[in-house]
């Protein structure tokens, strides 16, 4: 008896307190919180999580790793607000649509997620899919597959023929009449039906289809797609559920409606009136600016043939438009969190976004910011990621310059640990 009671109080012991401290020697670090940069600092990590920064770089114990970034830049895992973890451009979309099943999508997000990762983004939220972005998030959290944290709004909500509406585009006799489950609605009714059904299957936040879009297959990108009354019920049933709300939005009118019902984020934003940016410092509304789906779908549009003749103009007119606007919404003072639609152009490009954020006007150092705390507040977890601080996850990735003074070093990361676990260190 006493015997096995020995065992098993050496084997608690072993599970408990033998968890490997991993130091983590910094040359420079930026905290995800503050403006400054600090350099010559020890990170240790222990059990997925940070329990201590040192200044210095502090010598290893026998039982401990060392990591050396004693040449990099440090910072805490990036976050994305907005990227499509079930797709990616490509010529022929349109007919996927038509030719792949459930598993094939799921098998290609799995693909899609790993290069978010493996290219710094250790969280991602996905602005909306078919419901696999659902599954595919509870299989990270498992361990199952490999790629980042996952907040995901499962389907997103539009109304008929709106944005998002997926059948738009079919044949008259595919099309059915898609409803709240499918993600598409009329009136305020179906729009909370649209939210609870999204609570039933999972979902983390609310993603709206405000305004028409560039690349669903109808002619509209612009214009509102829901009324007031809807777009209200959407965000008072998504506060019942706990969910924040996003909205997809090109035109004043639909975004005006969106930030006047409480939405939580803008997605876009290309043709953001004065009064709306107004509005949206008021209201707090953050802008999730996406510029660099802006200028590749511009690009793309000139490769013939590339997408359906009635997304060419709107990617050409509406495309080029969404870096200016950036620049004059962050003037005036609207918050900006970042996110870039990472689907539209390939997965893993993203930190692209912070070169075209730098070119719009934004300093480095914020724009890297709207990446880290930031984003994690709004994602509701800002107590456990979102910055390099004693008790948080150890979500830690490196880039090889001082992005404030290179930007593009942004582009190439050198290292990623996600919970503590490193996923890549070159
Ligand atoms: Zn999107």
């Amino acid at each position: 008896m006493k015997k096995i009671l020995t065992l098993s109080v050496l084997w608690l012991l072993a599970i408990a307190g033998f968890a490997q401290r991993t130091l983590i020697h910094c040359g420079s670090l930026i905290d995800g919180k503050s403006k400054d940069i600090q350099s010559q600092v020890t990170i240790v990590v222990e059990a997925g999580k940070i329990v201590s920064l040192d200044k210095g770089f502090a010598k290893p114990g026998k039982d401990d790793k060392l990591i050396d970034l004693s040449k990099k830049t440090v910072m805490p895992g990036l976050i994305d607000m907005h990227v499509h973890v079930e797709n990616e451009t490509s010529k022929d979309n349109l007919v996927k649509r038509f030719t792949q099943n459930e598993a094939d999508v799921a098998f290609q997000a799995t693909v899609y997620a790993k290069k978010n990762l493996m290219a710094g983004f250790t969280t991602v939220r996905d602005c909306g899919g078919s419901g696999v972005n659902i599954s595919i998030r509870n299989a990270i959290n498992q361990g199952i597959v490999v790629g980042p944290r996952i907040f995901t709004a499962g389907k997103g909500v539009a109304t008929t023929g709106g944005h998002g509406d997926p059948t738009n585009g079919s044949r008259k006799d595919l099309q059915g009449d898609p409803g709240p489950k499918e993600g598409v609605i009329n009136g305020p009714e179906e729009a909370y039906k649209a939210v609870r059904q999204r609570y039933k299957d999972g979902a983390d936040f609310i993603k709206i289809t405000a305004t028409g879009g560039v690349l669903s297959v109808a002619k509209d990108g612009s214009g509102p797609q829901f009324t007031q009354e809807e777009v209200n019920a959407i965000v008072l049933a998504a506060k019942d559920y706990g969910f924040h709300t996003a909205a997809h939005a090109h035109g004043a009118e639909g975004m005006k409606r969106a930030v006047l019902a409480g939405i939580t984020t803008i997605e876009h934003g290309t043709l953001m009136s004065e009064e709306v940016m107004d509005l949206m410092k008021e209201k707090g509304t953050y802008l999730v600016p996406t510029i660099i789906a802006g200028r590749s779908a511009a690009d793309y549009a000139r490769i013939p043939g590339y997408y359906h003749p009635l997304v060419v103009p709107k990617a050409l007119e509406i495309g080029s438009k969404i870096q200016e606007n950036f620049g004059r919404a962050y003037k005036r003072g609207v918050k900006i969190a970042f996110g870039t639609d990472a689907g539209v152009f390939p997965h893993g490009e993203n930190a692209r976004e912070f070169g075209y954020m730098v070119e719009g006007g934004m300093p480095a150092i914020e724009a890297l910011l709207s990446a880290m705390q930031v984003n994690a507040n709004l994602l509701g977890v800002g107590d456990k990621i979102g910055s390099i601080e004693k008790g948080k996850l150890a979500d830690i990735v490196a880039v090889n310059e001082n992005p404030t003074t290179n930007i593009k070093t942004m582009e190439k990361v050198t290292f990623v640990m996600k919970e503590g676990v490193v996923y890549k260190n070159e």
